[in-house]
């Protein structure tokens, strides 16, 4: 029954296919907040089967790096902003 209320309570996450039944982990390629609550689950019993590094793909970790590196060099003080 998709949809039911049994099916929004309840998903599916499959942390090695990095899938969700929820379908967002597949479309945005980083992990639902069903994953990351499985995921937190395994690490707070020290049994994460990955790094948290691994459930987002590839092109998401280039997309939040290049983010991270155009920022990081917006933020950075000019040499006349200086004392
Ligand atoms: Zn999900």
């Amino acid at each position: 029954m998709p949809g039911s209320a049994a099916e929004r309570r309840f998903r599916n996450v499959d942390l090695r296919m990095k899938t969700c039944s929820c379908g967002r982990w597949q479309t945005r390629q980083f992990p639902c907040e069903h994953a990351l609550s499985v995921y937190l689950h395994f690490e707070r019993i020290h049994a994460a089967p990955y790094a948290i590094c691994d459930l987002a793909s590839y092109w998401y970790l280039l997309l939040v790096s290049c983010y991270l590196t155009y920022f990081l060099v917006l933020t950075l003080p000019t040499p006349e902003a200086q004392p």
